[in-house]
């Protein structure tokens, strides 16, 4: 089973993955994450991307697919992907990648959020520097303050997550990523779910659908 998860940057789309990843036994595909992690390692690619991430503009689609390419080669579980597709490019590069090995995008799920919140959540959310793990210290805050839950490592505000590059990364998602809805509504693997609620509705409405498809 693969399964894309689109929306605005803050929709939920990270969080739900981590559960939904666990639950469904799927590999969890952020290439945000990746990026990250090759940023702090400082590897060629990092280095590369770097200077797209902090000003919220998109990796060219030659490194995503690269990446794709290099990171997939190998993986036998179902896919879970948070963060790609960004652009029809990539769509269609993913949609020729599985074609390749007998499969196909199964289920896409939009997390649909008002434009107005997506500024306040991104502001109030906090990355744990160690695992990954993503708080938001208004709705979902940790026990103890800037201070991961899971493995104690220390929260920080992602350099993205900073007023002027939110803006920026709004304006590339409605540029670049808004034309995918029109994209995968065409092919009938659409579903539409209401991002507003607290995360774990969002994981309960995203469950049932795929039960109502036969898919888990
Ligand atoms: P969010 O969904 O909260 O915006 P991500 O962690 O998915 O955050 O992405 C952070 C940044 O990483 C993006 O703003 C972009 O620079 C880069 N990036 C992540 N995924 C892609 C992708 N598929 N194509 C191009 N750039 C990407
Ligand atoms: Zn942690």
């Amino acid at each position: 089973m693969n399964i894309i998860l689109l929306g605005y940057p803050g929709s939920g789309k990270g969080t739900q993955a981590q559960v939904l990843a666990r639950k469904l036994g799927l590999m969890h595909f952020s290439t945000g994450d990746i990026f990250r992690e090759e940023i702090s390692k400082r590897s060629a690619l990092g280095l590369e991307a770097a200077g797209y991430l902090s000003g919220g503009r998109l990796v060219p689609d030659k490194l995503v697919l690269d990446l794709i390419q290099s990171r997939l080669a190998t993986e036998t579980r179902g896919l879970l992907f948070d963060g790609f597709p960004r652009t029809v490019e990539q769509a269609q590069a993913l949609d020729d990648y599985l074609a390749s090995k007998g499969l196909a995008v199964d289920r896409v799920f939009f997390l649909d959020l008002p434009e107005q919140e997506v500024v306040s959540r991104l502001g109030a959310r906090r990355t744990c520097v160690k695992c990954g793990m993503i708080y938001n210290i208004l709705t979902s805050a940790p026990a103890k303050e800037n201070t991961c839950d899971s493995c104690s490592g220390a929260l920080t505000l992602r350099e993205d997550d900073k007023p002027e590059v939110i803006k920026k990364r709004i304006m590339v998602y409605r540029d670049q990523t808004e034309p995918l809805l029109a994209y995968y509504k065409g092919n009938g693997v659409f579903s539409e779910i209401k991002a507003a609620l607290a995360p774990q509705a969002i994981t309960e409405q995203i469950l049932s659908s795929l039960k109502t498809v036969g898919l888990c």
